[in-house]
């Protein structure tokens, strides 16, 4: 439990805790608003801003300006995690970042449980959110939504935990939503869908092959970044 600030504030954020870990506000979705959240709870405004962002410090929420605030883990320990990833270099970062979606995508092609064609379809649904140009927009996915939703696809709890900090430290940096977002549209769309389609017939080391691809673009564009600056 976090204990920051006031009593009203402390309480404000278990509340909102409580509605991360319940699953009432998923990874990735978007929180409601501060003037909704106040009259939720019946507090004020700055009261929800300070608790929003106890829980931002702590890695769960992360706020993007003129897009909302979106839920990035379910608990503080990614928060240490993800301080403890951000300790090192960009490209070590990517390098790990590689190695955890790789695995997740063969993992997920493989899957066969009952749930696993509702998790395709989530996935399908994401890009075709991204393809639309709405991603980040108040109807679009959020961003990287497409590449948590294949990591969770995985149903491996430490990988997708580990994802989570990694991918928290790598957001409060300079690679912020770096996360394929650099690369140009139509090449990241089509790798996209060769993830879905390797993804769709179960095809475990093709859907691996495409995440290792599509995870060296990445690399690249950030050892650029770094080699001009
Ligand atoms: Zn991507």
């Amino acid at each position: 439990m976090v204990a920051l600030g006031s009593a009203r504030v402390r309480e404000a954020v278990r509340h909102l805790q409580e509605a991360i870990a319940s699953g009432r506000w998923p990874v990735n979705s978007r929180i409601p608003n501060e003037a909704d959240l106040a009259a939720e709870l019946g507090v004020g405004r700055s009261t929800v801003r300070e608790a929003v962002g106890s829980l931002a410090r702590l890695g769960m929420l992360e706020p993007a300006p003129g897009r909302g605030t979106f839920v990035r883990s379910l608990s503080p320990v990614y928060g240490v995690l993800s301080d403890f990833a951000g300790q090192h270099s960009w490209a070590d970062l990517l390098a790990v970042r590689k190695a955890l979606e790789v695995q997740a995508a063969e993992l997920a092609a493989v899957r066969r449980d009952p749930g696993a064609a509702e998790a395709l379809r989530q996935l399908r649904a994401a890009h075709a959110a991204d393809v639309e140009g709405s991603a980040g927009t108040e109807r679009g996915a959020a961003p990287g939504q497409f590449h948590s939703l294949m990591v969770a696809m995985a149903q491996n709890r430490l990988l997708e935990d580990l994802y989570a900090a990694l991918m928290s430290a790598l957001r409060s940096g300079v690679a912020a939503h770096q996360v394929c977002s650099g690369q140009v549209a139509e090449v990241r769309w089509a790798e996209h869908e060769a993830l879905l389609a390797a993804i769709a017939v179960g095809n475990g080391s093709a859907a691996a092959a495409v995440a290792a691809a599509h995870a060296d673009h990445d690399l690249r564009e950030v050892k650029g970044a770094v080699d001009d600056g």
